[in-house]
């Protein structure tokens, strides 16, 4: 759970789950006025439900599960007479949002990641109905008394854990101009800030490219101070957002009038590295913002010397060099 914008938001949540048990199976036989030894009619149990979860975009994180963690199918319908089979009972859908992880608690293993609109599975299946009597009526056995329970439901425990799937990782340092530049390049429905819960969660908005019909997602992970990974800061319960990226963009202050920009982008993939390397083997890009201040330029000359990354000097204030990164963006992940 973490607080963002006075909304709890919910990507890491426990559930302990049960599908339904078959119904069981009857023993009846046939008892009418003017037939005296009607055969076995005993009808069959109605199958359990199932637990399915199924991926759903405009689900915007797992509360569901914070607010009610112990779900039960119902059992199906027992079996009757005069051949009635038992009804199934339903199965409950629940829906969770694209970016979800689940993982089996007994044994540790993710089970499934619901990556697309719609996606649905099986988590816990439903038990078989059991025989009626009926069915064991043979031959030699013309009376049979026997009938079959129905077959236990499924039960786990789970754990669901959201991990967006964005483009693109902004990463940076409380004030660098993430907001900012996220405010300048990404639609402005669902506002950020103002609105934090866009389809997929918080902090994901959408870069448009209208010309083309192409869009890509970005995530604003806000709050990476040095020591996130230990907790400090909200910093390391939004890293899980940007596992999925495929771009990191570094921001950085370059102004040093606050850090150097030096040591922020060490400490940042320091804190990158901490919380997951496999971080660090992104492709990444460092923007260097606020370059409307004197001494960023000189900063910027010496971060290129010392740094073998791609660097893209931007000024949010003045709206320099926002336009071009749009379209560096675009180029990465479309041509
Ligand atoms: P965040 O904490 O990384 O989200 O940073 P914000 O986007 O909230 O920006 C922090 C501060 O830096 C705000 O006061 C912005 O107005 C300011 N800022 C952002 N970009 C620029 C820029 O290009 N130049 C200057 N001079 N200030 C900027
Ligand atoms: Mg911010």
């Amino acid at each position: 759970m973490m607080i963002l914008c006075k909304v709890m938001f919910y990507d890491e949540v426990t559930a302990t789950m049960s599908s339904g048990k078959g119904g069981d199976g009857c023993v009846s036989f046939r008892r009418e006025k003017y037939i005296p030894k009607g055969g076995p009619d005993g009808g069959n149990g109605g199958k359990g439900g199932n637990i399915i979860i199924e991926g759903d975009e405009n689900t915007g994180d797992l509360r569901v599960f914070h607010f009610k963690p112990q779900w039960r199918v119902k059992t199906g319908g027992s079996g009757m007479g005069c051949n009635k089979h038992g009804k199934g009972s339903d199965s409950i859908t629940l829906k969770v949002p694209v970016g979800t992880v689940i993982t089996n608690m007994q044994t540790g293993k993710v089970v499934i990641e619901i990556l697309e609109q719609g996606q649905s599975v099986i988590l816990l299946e439903g038990g078989k109905g059991g025989r009626g009597n009926a069915t064991f009526k043979s031959s030699t056995n013309r009376a049979p008394r026997e009938s079959s329970p129905g077959v236990l439901g499924e039960v786990g425990t789970f754990k669901f854990d959201l991990k967006s799937i964005a483009d693109i990782g902004l990463v940076g340092f409380p004030n660098a101009g993430k907001s900012t530049l996220t405010n300048l390049i990404t639609s402005a429905e669902p506002k950020m800030g103002e609105y934090p819960f866009t389809t997929l969660n918080p902090c994901v908005g959408i870069i448009d490219y209208p010309e083309t019909y192409q869009r890509l997602q970005m995530a604003d992970i806000p709050g990476l101070i040095k020591g996130a990974n230990e907790n400090k800061g909200l910093g390391h319960r939004f890293l899980r957002h940007i596992e999925r990226c495929n771009l990191l963009i570094i921001i950085v202050d370059m102004s040093g009038l606050e850090r150097s920009p030096m040591d922020d982008y060490a400490e940042l993939l320091e804190e990158l590295r901490l919380h997951n390397e496999a971080l660090l083997d992104k492709e990444r890009v460092v923007v260097a913002n606020k370059m409307d201040i004197a001494e960023s330029v000189d900063n910027l000359k010496l971060f290129e010397k010392k740094n073998d990354v791609p660097v893209y000097p931007i000024s949010c204030l003045e709206e320099t060099g926002v336009s071009e990164l749009k379209v560096i963006l675009y180029n990465k992940f479309f041509k």
